[in-house]
């Protein structure tokens, strides 16, 4: 049973709860970190050093946003509880689109703190990639008339040309990270891996060419061959094998089954969120929704 959650917090218990995890320490200006602040009448603080005004929500995701507080707080459990859009809008007195526009910012938010996060994988590291999108055969049938006009797909196969590509890590300790991709050549997937594993480390993939050259790269490069129906095997006692990103494929994709009608500009929003979930799984629902919080606090939308 899902329980409701407002009705028991007051809007000055969440200012609290979000004033909180942007300063878990002392507050400071957020233009000068000067530490002396003095509260004004309306709620925000003003600095004794460059005398800037600012409030909790200055600068970050949520600023812009004309809902208050306990609305987005409660918008977070839905989120949390994975809820479309759609679905929310019922449970809330706000309208479909306003609730997606809601969910649009928590996305930009995840997807702007995933790349922030993400940057360095080692020890261990899985390395596969795969396609997202929905499939040819399941597309409206006026859209498929018109890939198959545009000559984008031939008939009978084509399964894989209207996918979007995507590569992904994981570190063995259970971190994923994912990244869009216009081809799975060498370079592209070889340029994403010197940028984001660090040397040294053990790469695990499977047969694919455009792993080739790892080892000179300056990883220790191991593979499992898949057509020789090799899935895992042991060398030095380590275990070789990608089956943990291939577990996330498998999540992924499982995940964006219920958001059908995406579209092709907000697909990777949808994919991050993805990532996000599962680097996150192990949280409890209360703890997941601090964490999406300090997400929108701290990181701020690109400047229009
Ligand atoms: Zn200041």
């Amino acid at each position: 049973m899902i329980k409701r959650f407002t009705a028991a917090i007051s809007v000055s218990k969440i200012l609290r709860i979000f004033g909180h995890i942007k300063y878990p320490r002392k507050r400071h200006c957020i233009k000068c970190r000067y530490r002396r602040l003095s509260r004004l009448l309306d709620g925000r603080f003003l600095c004794l050093r460059c005398h800037y005004k600012f409030s909790i929500l200055t600068n970050t995701y949520l600023q812009r946003s004309f809902l208050p507080v306990d609305s987005w707080y409660e918008l977070l459990w839905w989120f949390s509880y994975g809820f479309t859009a759609n679905k929310t809008s019922r449970e809330v007195k706000l309208s479909q689109q306003r609730v997606h526009k809601c969910f649009t910012t928590i996305r930009a938010a995840i997807y702007d703190y995933e790349q922030f996060e993400m940057k360095e994988f080692f020890g261990e590291v899985e390395v596969d990639e795969t396609y997202v999108g929905p499939r040819f055969k399941n597309r409206r049938k006026s859209n498929r008339d018109y890939y198959r006009r545009i000559k984008a797909v031939k008939r009978g196969r084509g399964a894989k040309t209207l996918l979007q590509p995507v590569f992904g890590l994981y570190q063995r300790d259970g971190r994923v990270y994912v990244e869009f991709i216009k081809d799975a050549e060498k370079k592209t997937l070889q340029d994403i891996i010197k940028g984001r594993i660090v040397l040294e480390s053990k790469v695990y993939t499977d047969t694919w060419k455009s792993y080739k050259g790892l080892n000179k790269q300056g990883y220790d490069h191991q593979t499992v061959d898949h057509g020789k129906q090799e899935y895992v095997k042991e060398k030095k006692g380590k275990k070789i094998h990608i089956n943990g990103i291939e577990g996330f494929w498998g999540y992924l994709k499982e995940h964006l089954l219920k958001h059908h009608g995406v579209s092709k500009d907000n697909l990777i929003y949808y994919v991050k969120e993805q990532e996000f979930r599962f680097n996150n799984r192990d949280l409890s629902t209360e703890e997941f929704i601090l964490k999406l919080i300090s997400v929108l606090l701290n990181f701020s939308p690109p400047k229009a």
